[in-house]
């Protein structure tokens, strides 16, 4: 087990960020925020996937308008998402947001970040900084030549001060680049200098597919290292796709358990049946399961029996049209082909009830 970085805890409404706490899983919705019906219907659509923070982008004052309504109607702590105003930060505040996100490279002067500071500490909101090498601010560009891991840790950390100067320490920090070397190069570098928990991600990187796998490269490497509190898968895709991965993260390195951990082979000649598409429509239809339970999918009898044997519940291909059901490491019967889906679909309901 990999020993995680130590770092303060914050708290976003009912959820705790670092210290001792799980690494949680957010996301961000992608409808107009002043429209508080398709904002609610998608937080909770989030929510039933595991989410456990939904951010919200707060750009006018239409969107600060639909705060109350929006916060009223979530079953998560809502964070607000502003950029160049510092005035929406504060009337985000006002509004009742469980958390800010700022960028310190676009919330303008040192004397309105400190009004915001004052405004969050009152109401003992907690602020994440959140640098994007993308809108880093000019005077680091200069002086690092680029939006480099070290320009990002600055930018990040001249922030903290001017909160920290108000008598404020409920920050979290994110150092986000669009590719994974630089991205880790920056939470590495950061870890030794504070002990603000981490949101991590890579940001912008990409479609439900090539997204996928840069974040579960960048975000899985810094956790692996035992680095990051908080994490936000970014997909050009529905929302619901980035928590389903980020789950996959978690669920891959052993640090939380949620709904079915899906093992299947990738099929060869030898497999007796349709292996691609009942390991398909098992996570499918099984996506709503949040009970922590391992089904395993597998073609033949060459490594069939023993990861079925290993899974809670599992089928192993004998000969062709045929399969072996395996119930916590049970021979149970053998089943023809046809229906395995719906056998599984059945023993694991049973199974979670
Ligand atoms: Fe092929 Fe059998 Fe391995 Fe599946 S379990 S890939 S069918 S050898």
């Amino acid at each position: 087990m990999v020993e995680r970085r130590k770092s303060r805890e914050v708290r976003i409404g009912n959820v705790g960020v670092g210290g001792s706490n799980p690494v949680s899983i957010q996301s961000m919705t992608n409808v107009s925020t002043s429209d508080v019906r398709a904002v609610s219907e998608q937080v909770c659509r989030l929510a039933a996937a595991g989410c456990e923070i939904v951010r919200v982008a707060a750009p006018d004052a239409d969107a600060v308008a639909a705060l109350p309504a929006i916060i009223d109607e979530s079953p998560l702590p809502v964070v607000a998402d502003i950029h160049f105003d510092y005035r929406l930060a504060l009337a985000a505040i006002e509004a009742g947001v469980h958390a800010l996100r700022i960028n310190p490279g676009n919330i303008g002067s040192r004397k309105r970040a400190e009004a915001v500071a004052r405004a969050a500490s009152e109401k003992n909101i907690p602020i994440r900084i959140g640098v994007n090498a993308g809108s880093l601010e000019k005077p680091l560009l200069e002086k690092y030549g680029g939006p480099t891991a070290e320009a990002m840790v600055e930018s990040a950390l001249g922030h903290a001060r001017i909160i920290e100067n108000v008598g404020f320490y409920d920050i979290k920090i994110s150092l986000k680049a669009s590719d994974v070397p630089s991205t880790a190069e920056a939470y590495r570098l950061m870890t030794g200098k504070c002990d603000y928990p981490l949101h991590l991600g890579i940001t912008e990187a990409g479609t439900a597919f090539t997204g996928a796998i840069k974040s579960a490269v960048g975000i899985g490497i810094l956790l692996a290292e035992g680095i990051g509190d908080t994490i936000r898968v970014s997909l050009s895709a529905d929302p619901v796709e980035e928590v389903r991965v980020g789950w996959e993260i978690l669920k891959a390195l052993e640090l939380r358990n949620r709904g079915v951990t899906l093992i299947s082979c990738p099929t060869c000649s030898r497999s007796t049946f349709d292996v691609v598409s009942v390991a398909a429509e098992i996570e499918r239809r099984l996506a709503d399961v949040i009970e922590p339970i391992k089904v395993a999918v597998m073609g033949c009898v060459v490594n069939g029996p023993g990861e079925a044997k290993l899974a809670d519940i599992g089928v192993a291909g004998m000969k062709e049209g045929k399969a072996a059901l395996y119930v916590e490491g049970k021979r149970v019967r053998t089943i023809g082909a046809d229906g395995i889906a719906d056998l599984i679909e059945d023993k694991v309901r049973r199974f979670v009830r």
